[in-house]
């Protein structure tokens, strides 16, 4: 699942965005002025992260230039004036790796935002595999010690960022996050129940309680 930061002050343009990327599968997050958005894309954990130019606290190209000067490389979209050339241009010399003026179309946008993400990486593989588990994300079918099991959806994106970290201590933040998104409560006990489930199914010894902090899936 991508996920998209979204650095915009004005409310009704955040809200357009946030509600278009749910609803086409991102999960996102809102950042409201510059500051906010150079911490949240410098702290990592998002694939792409479209910027407004116009921000408080801290504008657009100064955010940008920040993120660049670190070796941020994450991939960023400016969100620029329509009648703005100049700032069209400084923003792409600035390490933007592209723009849409404002007022756009979501479509206009949904399909920079497609094009950047795929354009950022090597074709992903479409089976993970990690000791003995394999996960198909065309299929979504899962294989467990030489045999298919069912996962529901939730316990299917659960198993999917695991194998995505093998042998890494994930956080239940960090599981809740990625797979049911930033509005959930953080005092919820969901992961703990999920990954109940999920060892249930793909075999118990295979994820580790890490006391006091998370999880871990075993890759040997
Ligand atoms: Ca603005």
């Amino acid at each position: 699942m991508n996920r998209i930061l979204i650095a915009e002050d004005e409310a009704r343009i955040a809200s357009f965005l946030e509600k278009g990327l749910r609803g086409s599968g991102f999960v996102t997050a809102v950042a409201r002025d510059g500051v906010a958005a150079h911490d949240l894309a410098a702290g990592g954990g998002f694939d792409l992260l479209i910027l407004d130019i116009g921000l408080p606290l801290s504008d657009g190209f100064t955010v940008l230039r920040r993120l660049r000067q670190a070796k941020v490389a994450l991939p960023v979209i400016i969100l620029t004036a329509r009648d703005s050339v100049t700032d069209t241009v400084a923003g792409l010399e600035g390490g933007a790796d592209d723009y849409v003026a404002k007022p756009f179309a979501f479509e206009e946008l949904l399909a920079r935002v497609r094009l950047r993400l795929r354009a950022g990486r090597a074709p992903e593989a479409t089976v993970l595999r990690v000791a003995g588990m394999s996960l198909d994300l065309r299929t979504r079918r899962a294989y467990a010690g030489g045999r298919a099991v069912d996962l529901s959806t939730r316990e299917f994106a659960l198993a999917e960022v695991f194998c995505r970290h093998p042998d890494q201590v994930l956080t239940r933040e960090q599981l809740l996050s990625h797979v049911w998104g930033f509005d959930f409560d953080p005092g919820s006990n969901v992961v703990d129940v999920y990954v109940r489930y999920l060892r249930r199914k793909i075999g118990a010894d295979r994820i580790e309680t890490v006391r006091g902090t998370g999880y871990r899936l075993r890759a040997g």
